[in-house]
């Protein structure tokens, strides 16, 4: 089949371009520092395909909730290969993930205490935990962070004492071990220079509080498949520059949580030309694909984008100065970007976006229209990995009027308890 025959819209995942991407991930930790682990950010793309093929990789799950946990164990995870971050974690997962020898970076008060409780009941255990740090890193690297002076809300404070607190806590705990320190932060700049203050950190901390650690966890935030911006052999070698002045590779291993770097130069999102009108001074083209598909959150102002023009159609294209490439839903604000001097679109044409594989196939909302095709391309073919939601995934969960029924088990019911999720079964409505 050509690919002018597949149905608009879909996203592409091309293979050759992620495996280039984490082999260069894998070449730079291996030449800076040698003794590392990454676990793949599951919120940043949790399409099932993908999550399978980095787990064949050798990437860990890095998850931020209990469903992604339930995700991760239900796609083939062990608790062994869990990164479980977050201020949202559910008790029984946590207990699992701990107890297998997972990677658990505690986010909050109430971990501690879950902590303490686990490790009464497991005398003979040692447990060993990491500590998520909230430092001021717009001060070091400032106008870079996204939340500026205000500062993020995740993890222990260094500066107002609540993570020496934390750390002096777990040290009580005669079976506990603070085994690493993570360190994620968001910042606008995805710049080197913050993963420089970031490790400046780490090093700072070890020698305040000394310690002993297992691993430091860097997080993710960083750039990739963007021409000048840094790229994964920009940042490690000069992190591990750094890293090298307290820590060595045999004793602490890196960790690095990637997600968008790993995703964005390998996906497009394929979008088709519906229709095309003028209505006072503008010329809409509206087409199948819509902001809330790769721009979610609203916040692009420009996108990386190509035209594919219709081979059928006839006749010269005059150029246009100005067409507003809108998207499908109802809602006004839903239009992506501006034309400016393109040729003049018309129905059948294709717009492709380029860099749309972070916080988008699964940052979607159900709205309108459901989840687009997924397909992957391997040596030229496409192969799909999702056929586009239809109204029976729509409704699986759901119970239709006349069909209430009551439950106990809404309240609290956290995924590890005791469900496999190797065999989770999807209810559907008679
Ligand atoms: C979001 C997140 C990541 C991945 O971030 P990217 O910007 O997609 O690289 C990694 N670790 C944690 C804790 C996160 O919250």
């Amino acid at each position: 089949m050509k690919e002018w025959d597949y149905q608009t819209p879909y996203f592409v995942i091309e293979e050759e371009q992620l495996a280039a991407d984490y082999a260069m991930l894998v070449q730079s930790l291996e030449e800076s520092w040698g003794n590392y682990r990454i676990g793949y950010s599951f919120k940043t793309n949790s399409l099932p395909w993908l999550v399978t093929y980095l787990k064949e990789k050798g990437a860990a799950a890095e998850v931020v909730s209990d469903d992604e946990y339930a995700l991760a164990r239900y796609l083939g995870y062990s608790d062994a290969e869990i990164i479980y971050n977050g201020p949202v974690k559910e008790k029984a997962s946590f207990e699992k993930v701990l107890l297998a020898g997972g990677i658990v970076n505690l986010d909050g008060r109430r971990e501690l205490d879950w902590l303490e409780e686990l490790c009464a009941r497991f005398p003979d255990r040692t447990v060993g935990v990491g500590i998520r740090v909230n430092f001021d890193l717009e001060k070091a690297c400032p106008g870079q962070t996204t939340m500026g002076e205000a500062g993020g809300r995740f993890g222990f404070s260094y500066e107002n004492g609540s993570f020496a607190r934390a750390v002096a806590r777990v040290r009580q705990i005669p079976n506990a071990r603070l085994a690493g320190l993570h360190l994620h932060s968001s910042s606008k700049t995805r710049s080197v220079e913050v993963f420089e203050a970031i490790a400046r950190m780490a090093c700072r901390l070890k020698e305040e509080l000394d310690l002993t650690l297992s691993y430091v966890d860097l997080g993710g935030g960083y750039c990739g498949g963007l021409s000048g911006r840094p790229q994964y052999p920009d940042y490690f070698p000069a992190v591990s520059r750094i890293l090298r002045r307290e820590f060595q590779p045999e004793e602490t291993a890196l960790i690095v949580e990637p997600g968008i770097s790993l995703l964005s130069k390998a996906t497009t999102f394929v979008t088709g030309v519906t229709d095309v009108r003028d209505i006072g001074k503008e010329r809409y083209v509206i087409t199948d694909g819509s902001r809330f598909n790769i721009d979610p959150t609203m916040i692009k102002s420009s996108y990386l984008f190509h035209t594919v023009l219709h081979p059928d159609h006839p006749g010269q294209r005059r150029e246009l100065e100005h067409q507003c490439i809108s998207g499908f839903s109802c809602m006004e604000v839903d239009r992506m970007f501006s034309f400016r001097n393109g040729p003049e679109l018309a129905e059948g044409d294709r717009i492709v976006y380029e860099n749309v594989g972070g916080y988008t196939m699964s940052l979607n909302p159900l709205f309108i229209k459901y989840f687009p095709d997924v397909y992957i391309r391997r040596k030229g073919q496409l192969y799909q990995v999702r056929e586009r939601w239809t109204p029976r995934e729509y409704v699986a969960n759901s119970l239709l009027f006349g069909q209430e029924k009551q439950t106990a088990a809404a309240v609290g019911k956290g995924s590890g308890d005791d469900e496999d999720h190797t065999d989770i079964k999807l209810r559907n409505p008679k």
